[in-house]
């Protein structure tokens, strides 16, 4: 078994830790402060392929495989988690288009992706972990379909052209009557409200969105009336590893600020590394970042090789979340008061790892995957 990476991967990880180092980095904290979206950097991203990681070459995108895009990942959100989400957030709804759209939608699609920027609206005010619940409806008409309902923690809903609504088809069925549909933001009817004020990740804007009897051609369902669940749960599969990726690159974060600190701070005539109850806080860190980081991989590796990974998806999700939280609190803790201060960055890095645990499917949510998984798995026949 060999873990290094291909020499092609080393150099796109360079790259994409050169631009972090050097354009992220230093202006993350102005984006955390004023919640601007950092256009100027994510339009340097785009000349690197990074805003369109897995969007074909022939359609203006990078081309990357699952892998390749964790690495890229897990290199933007060491500098910032939220400018990363700008940046990489395309992938989720290129997925959802390599996944569920012919060849003409995928063709409008992908331009559209390698140039701009997509949503993927999925959750309701009354549909989260229940997607099934969702409430949005999409009613046949002689044209195509007429679209009614409300979205909201829709992550770049304000800069989008084009996005991905899922909305029932079929209103007497749960799952089954969940449909996609490509969506053009500027529709008569749709409307983006104002990004909400949150918590962390604050480069990276959500917004609510209504759809206000849209008008949709047949052409904009993607595959099958009653496929839009099964194609939701496939997306997430391929992206909850680029998700975890996120997480590592906060933990690993985490692990190398509390380090420094901890090797300079003396207290009792000592560095307080040489505390034992410091020192394993930072044990800890670097054992569970690197653990996220192969859960990861090996997520990535089943996906590029076609194999099923929906448990190993969900593995690397929750543990690479709740990896990047436990480490963020601790490294506040290792900065003792400087870590509740702003002037350091421990406490951006604790707002930024909480949401890792709640989208994309939340901690909770993963775990019941894994239940039902392992219990397909080994359950008693
Ligand atoms: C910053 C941010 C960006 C987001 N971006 C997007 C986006 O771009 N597109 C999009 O569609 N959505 C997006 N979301 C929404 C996100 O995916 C949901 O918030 C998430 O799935 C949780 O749903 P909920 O908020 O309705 O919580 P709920 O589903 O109401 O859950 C509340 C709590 O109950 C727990 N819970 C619920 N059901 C179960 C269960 N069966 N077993 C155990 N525990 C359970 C949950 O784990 C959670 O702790 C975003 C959210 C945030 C905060």
């Amino acid at each position: 078994m060999d873990f290094s990476l291909s020499e092609e991967q080393t150099q796109i990880q360079q790259v994409a830790r050169d631009f972090a180092r050097n354009e992220i980095l230093p202006r993350a904290a102005h984006y955390d402060e004023t919640a601007e979206f950092p256009t100027p950097i994510v339009n340097q991203a785009r000349e690197l392929g990074f805003t369109a990681l897995n969007v074909p070459v022939e359609f203006g995108g990078a081309g990357l495989g699952a892998l390749e895009i964790a690495i890229v990942a897990e290199e933007l959100a060491y500098a910032c988690a939220g400018i990363c989400t700008c940046i990489t957030l395309n992938s989720l709804i290129a997925d959802a288009v390599d996944l569920g759209c012919n060849e003409n939608q995928k063709k409008r699609a992908y331009e559209i992706l390698s140039k701009g920027f997509g949503a993927y609206c999925l959750t309701e005010p009354g549909a989260g972990s229940d997607a099934a619940a969702l409430a949005t409806r999409a009613e046949r008409t002689e044209r195509g379909y007429r679209l009614n309902g409300s979205k909201t923690w829709i992550s770049h809903a304000p800069q989008a052209e084009i996005m991905v609504v899922f909305a029932k088809t079929d209103t007497d069925k749960a799952h089954q009557g969940i449909s996609a549909f490509l969506v053009d933001p500027k529709a008569p009817g749709v409307n983006v409200g104002k990004p909400l004020p949150k918590m962390g990740q604050k480069a990276s804007p959500c917004a609510e969105v209504t759809f206000d009897n849209v008008e949709l051609e047949k052409e904009a369902l993607m595959g099958a009336e009653g496929e839009g669940f099964k194609l939701a749960m496939k997306v997430f599969d391929r992206s909850r590893p680029m998700v975890a990726s996120v997480g590592v690159g906060v933990s690993r974060r985490c692990l190398e600020e509390a380090t420094r600190y901890a090797t300079q701070r003396k207290t009792m005539g000592v560095p307080i590394a040489s505390h034992q109850a410091v020192g394993f806080k930072l044990a800890e860190m670097g054992m569970k970042t690197e653990a996220a980081r192969q859960l990861v991989r090996l997520a990535a590796w089943k996906l590029e090789s076609g194999k099923n990974c929906t448990l190993e998806a969900a593995y690397a999700k929750a543990f690479a979340a709740d990896t990047a939280m436990e480490s963020a609190i601790e490294a506040v803790q290792v900065f003792g008061g400087y870590g509740y201060s702003k002037e350091y960055p421990a406490e951006k890095l604790m707002r930024d790892a909480k949401v890792l645990q709640i989208y994309e499917g939340t901690s909770e949510i993963q775990r019941a995957i894994m239940t039902r998984e392992l219990t397909k798995l080994y359950g008693a026949r």
